[in-house]
């Protein structure tokens, strides 16, 4: 297993996790719905969408599929391994429909808009396939499906954003909530799968979002994270004001919802981060000063086969640049090792960029060609796996010395950290995450809970997890 992942936002290959319910019941439900989500938290933030829709339907969600009359699984295509696990979960449930011949079982997400009506040949026990953007037709595919007509909508739109939706808050730990922004994706990086199945870059309505955040707020929340596949291409026409809303603006607009609410965005594109943004950020304290960049390669020739459009100099300036205008800024990266002619001099290259850039978390796999992108279809899928796997190792040793570094320099410091809940480990202790989106313990202590802030002077700390206590 190649892949390394150390926290929860960006979590690409994260596994099937039952989505629990937000404790409301809906007393009119007169069936219930399980729901399993892959992939990244774009994918969990639709799953929430989804079972809003659901419950205005007389149905309610359960977090055991035994007791399902519809499984839902929200399906993830960035890799092939993606893939093959929700292949390998559709199997455990055919027992399960063919002693329960009324269940109805369904997949969304990228998987089901890739593989479209060829999903229901592929797997005959799936009744829906529907695509990120037609999740609203799922009322009436259950009801064509409960009449024995299985169903199909994979439509991808230039419009939707769910902006009009209330997303049902799952698996929540009451403090921090996802918040999309925007949809889909123009840039055609050639590796990518979303633009095919998430489709054309769409920004949703800024006045639906500071609503949402005003009611995450209301409701006791105290951070969000603003979601989209490049949130800094974010861009919309405001009727109104006759004013075009740039990112900056509106990380501006959800920063003075309230100073307690702290914010985050997630993912930026190298070639869109603007000044604006930095110093939006330098200018809020409850805009937390942490970016996630992808750079996928540290070498040129790779960055061009891959379509980034920047070069290595151009991501080293704007890290240059990042680090010049908010200096504790946490920095994370995405990099793809073994792309269609690396050579070990490529490698080299990218092993060189993060002794430059020394990034504090990272998501570091091996290139999956995926059906149907630019690169499957024009370049070569030439290195061989062993050596993807060994520069992809190479890349994780290095990086584990960086973020150990990373963490080592917060020893003696104190840090603002906003209480999420109960450590994993102990429920005596406290976690939370600090500014710059490091997981902190420390023990309970004083008339604090959760989602309250509080000063941690840190005195240890291990690879993934800074120790200490309350001060
Ligand atoms: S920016 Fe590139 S890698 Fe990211 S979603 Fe868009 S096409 Fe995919």
């Amino acid at each position: 297993m190649f892949e390394v992942q150390t926290s929860k936002i960006h979590d690409e290959a994260r596994q099937g996790e039952a989505l629990k319910p937000d404790g409301m019941r809906n007393p009119a439900a007169e069936r219930l719905f399980f729901i399993e989500s892959y992939g990244c938290a774009m994918n969990f933030a639709d799953s929430e969408v989804v079972a809003s829709i659901l419950r205005k339907e007389r149905m309610d969600i359960t977090d055991d599929f035994t007791k399902a009359d519809l499984i839902f699984i929200n399906t993830c295509s960035v890799r092939e391994k993606a893939e093959a696990t929700v292949r390998k979960r559709l199997s455990e449930f055919r027992k399960l429909k063919k002693n329960k011949p009324g269940l109805l079982i369904g997949v969304l997400g990228c998987m089901a808009e890739r593989l479209k009506a060829k999903f229901l040949e592929e797997e005959k026990l799936v009744d829906i396939v529907v695509g990120p953007d037609a999740y609203r037709s799922l009322p009436t595919l259950i009801k064509e499906a409960d009449s024995g007509q299985k169903g199909v909508d994979v439509l991808l739109s230039r419009e939707e954003t769910y902006g009009d939706i209330a997303p049902i808050r799952l698996n929540s730990n009451g403090v921090t909530a996802f918040v999309s922004i925007m949809r889909g994706c123009n840039n055609m990086c050639s590796f990518c799968v979303v633009p095919f199945t998430r489709g054309r870059e769409r920004s949703r309505d800024v006045y639906s979002i500071i609503r949402e955040c005003t009611d995450l707020f209301e409701e006791g929340y105290r951070e969000v994270t603003l979601l989209g596949q490049n949130v800094d291409s974010y861009q919309w026409y405001d009727e109104q004001s006759g004013k075009t809303v740039s990112f900056a603006n509106l990380l501006e607009q959800v920063a003075l919802v309230s100073p307690l609410l702290r914010v985050r965005f997630s993912t930026s594109h190298p070639k869109d981060i603007t000044d604006e943004v930095l110093f939006t950020m330098k200018k809020y304290e409850n805009i937390c000063n942490y970016i996630h960049l992808p750079v996928q390669s540290g070498s040129t020739r790779m960055l061009q086969l891959m379509n980034r459009t920047y070069t290595r100099e151009w991501y080293m300036a704007k890290v240059d640049r990042i680090r010049e205008i908010l200096p504790d800024c946490g920095l994370s990266t995405d990099t793809i090792s073994g792309f269609c002619t690396e050579t070990e001099e490529d490698h080299q290259d990218t092993l060189s960029m993060f002794d430059y850039c020394k990034y504090d978390l990272a998501y570091m796999y091996f290139y999956s060609e995926r059906p149907g992108t630019l690169a499957a279809r024009r370049f070569p899928d030439d290195v061989p796996l062993e050596v993807k796997k060994r520069r992809l190792a190479e890349i994780v040793e290095l990086h584990r010395k960086y973020s150990l570094l990373s963490m080592q320099k917060e020893l003696g410091r104190t840090l603002k950290v906003l209480i999420e809940g109960e450590s994993r480990k102990s429920s005596d202790q406290w976690a939370g995450r600090c500014d710059s989106n490091k997981m902190v313990v420390f023990p309970k202590a004083g008339n604090v809970a959760k989602g309250d802030y509080v000063n941690v002077w840190i005195e240890d700390c291990t690879a993934g997890t800074l120790i200490g206590k309350i001060v």
